[in-house]
């Protein structure tokens, strides 16, 4: 399953942002260094087609998509040396698809700052050195033997990497993160990937303000937006503190109604998903049966075989064709049957490219 990393500084409100986000409830106490275990948590990926899917279809369950949230706690300043909890922490965020980058966007005299006033702009460039120091590293230790590799051997696949080894290089010894690099063939993207590198990775910066600020943003937000605007990456508001307490409530539309008393028409888990989703490129496709009405995440753009293989690779190997239905012609005509009877499913083959909402049932060789 997608795994997406809460990074930033101690105390910025990750274990918050973490409580709101995952059924899994962290400790947050006010103290640098409370969460000291890397904790998993489980969203699920929220989708009105689901539930209007299951109304006509009754199936035994419902299962939606899900992401993992990892709350990386323990970096600090240094900790690519190995201070604090740093080093290790530093190797969680490499396991990750996705970082959630959490800046500190609210005053409070009575939680502590670990470097001493409130300035989100500041706080990124400290992380964002660990990290880049982190990725210097893992550079570090490929370039000599490539370097040799590339010079002597006239090995092609060490050349690329050379390549890719300069150009980020370069960039990181500015202070600049790796994703700043794009790379436009083939080979150098492959290599480029297979570094791993922690700055290389999507961002998402989550600006963590208090509850007044929660619909338009402050001065704080301001400024990170100014500081990330050549970076290809989303900003996201959310007063996780209140929206963890939101959270907490029974039903859905008590927390509705809490979220429309300040200002919200939708929780941040929501924003959160549909931010990350879109950074990422992935959509999301159904399946539809009495058994189950279930939700998959795939990368926007893949191929009907590709698509079956993200249910089983049986699919992926077997496949022969896709039946493919359009979420409104099942919802207009009201069940497969009817949708069959209006001639609208589609008969799809290997080169077909998956489209979002697509009610998905594939043809196989075992
Ligand atoms: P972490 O160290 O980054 O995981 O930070 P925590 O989530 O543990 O938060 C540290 C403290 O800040 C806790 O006491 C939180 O209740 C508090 N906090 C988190 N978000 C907010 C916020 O938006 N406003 C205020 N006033 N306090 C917050």
């Amino acid at each position: 399953s997608l795994q997406c990393g809460i990074v930033g500084l101690p105390n910025v409100g990750k274990s918050t942002l973490f409580n709101c986000l995952s059924n899994a409830k962290a400790q947050s106490a006010n103290f640098p260094f409370c969460t000291i275990e890397p904790n998993v948590g489980v969203i699920t990926v929220p989708d009105e087609r689901l539930n209007k899917l299951a109304e006509l279809v009754h199936p035994e369950k419902i299962v939606p998509t899900t992401v993992e949230i990892v709350d990386i706690a323990g970096l600090v300043k240094g900790a690519s040396k190995g201070e604090g909890l740093g080093n290790k922490f530093l190797a969680n965020i490499r396991e990750t698809d996705a970082i959630l980058h959490v800046l500190r966007c609210f005053d409070d005299d009575n939680i502590t700052h670990v470097d001493g006033s409130v300035d989100p702009v500041r706080d990124k460039a400290i992380i964002d050195t660990e990290l880049q120091l982190k990725d210097l590293e893992t550079i570090e230790s490929r370039y000599q033997r490539i370097y040799k590799q590339a010079q002597t051997g006239g090995d092609k696949q060490a050349k690329v990497m050379l390549n890719v080894l300069t150009a980020y290089k370069e960039v990181i010894e500015k202070g600049e993160n790796a994703r700043v690099v794009t790379f436009d063939s083939k080979e150098e993207l492959k290599a480029a990937k297979e570094l791993c590198l922690l700055t290389a990775k999507p961002v998402l910066y989550i600006c963590n303000v208090d509850e007044s600020s929660a619909v338009d943003g402050n001065a704080y937000v301001e400024q990170v937006r100014e500081a990330v605007k050549d970076e290809d990456a989303e900003i996201l508001v959310v007063a996780a503190k209140i929206e963890s307490e939101i959270a907490e409530l029974e039903t859905y539309d008590e927390r509705q109604m809490f979220l429309q008393e300040i200002g919200l028409e939708e929780s941040g888990v929501n924003r959160l998903i549909k931010s990350a989703y879109k950074l990422l490129d992935l959509e999301t496709f159904l399946t539809a049966g009495p058994m189950e009405v279930k939700a998959w995440t795939y990368h926007k753009g893949s191929k009907a075989p590709v698509c079956a293989g993200v249910i089983h690779s049986d699919f992926e190997k077997g496949f022969i064709r896709a039946e493919v239905i359009k979420y409104e012609d099942y919802i207009e005509y009201g069940s497969e049957s009817a949708v069959r009877d209006a001639g609208k499913i589609h008969i799809e083959g290997k080169e077909y490219i998956v489209q979002d909402g697509d009610i998905m049932h594939f043809r196989f060789n075992v």
